[in-house]
């Protein structure tokens, strides 16, 4: 297990959204180079109304991303387990390189720019879910989801 840290109230899944944070990191783009990180998970945090969960990043002084996930946790199990899923799949994205954003706000996505944006101002849904980290991370999370299961069952669970 790699540097991750959750931070929630309940102590007996601790394990298991480390674990689900880390298969779903593992699977994303398999061939593409890992940069080191750490991550952070606070399940239960207060967030705008309309939003589950975020996923920010910095670059820290040695190299190490330093990778910090909100989630609301409002939902039934297998809904918070999606967003979290969700929010990992935007930690893959920053881990590999595939998602970029500067120093001052600039986007890029495989290399490429897509300027400065402000979720906060985003006027609808329809345009939010089509950024392409946005797209990628919808189309992803169910099979990650069920990645994340099938490993858990076979290689975690003892009885
Ligand atoms: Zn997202």
């Amino acid at each position: 297990m790699e540097d991750i840290r959750i931070i929630t109230k309940e102590s007996n899944n601790v394990k298991l959204y480390a674990i689900a944070i880390q298969s779903t990191i593992d699977s994303y783009r398999p061939k593409l180079k890992r940069f080191e990180y750490k991550i952070s998970a606070r399940l239960g945090s207060k967030m705008p109304a309309r939003e589950l969960g975020e996923c920010r990043y910095s670059d820290l002084a040695d190299g190490i991303l330093s990778i910090k996930i909100k989630c609301t946790w409002k939902c039934n199990f297998i809904d918070n387990l999606a967003v979290l899923i969700h929010e990992s799949i935007h930690a893959a994205q920053y881990i590999t390189h595939v998602n970029k954003i500067s120093d001052d706000g600039e986007f890029f996505w495989c290399g490429k720019s897509h300027g400065y944006i402000n979720y906060d101002k985003m006027s609808n849904e329809y345009q939010y879910k089509k950024l392409p980290w946005e797209k990628e991370a919808y189309d992803l999370e169910n099979n990650m989801m069920e990645n994340f299961m099938k490993y858990y069952i076979s290689e975690v669970r003892t009885r």
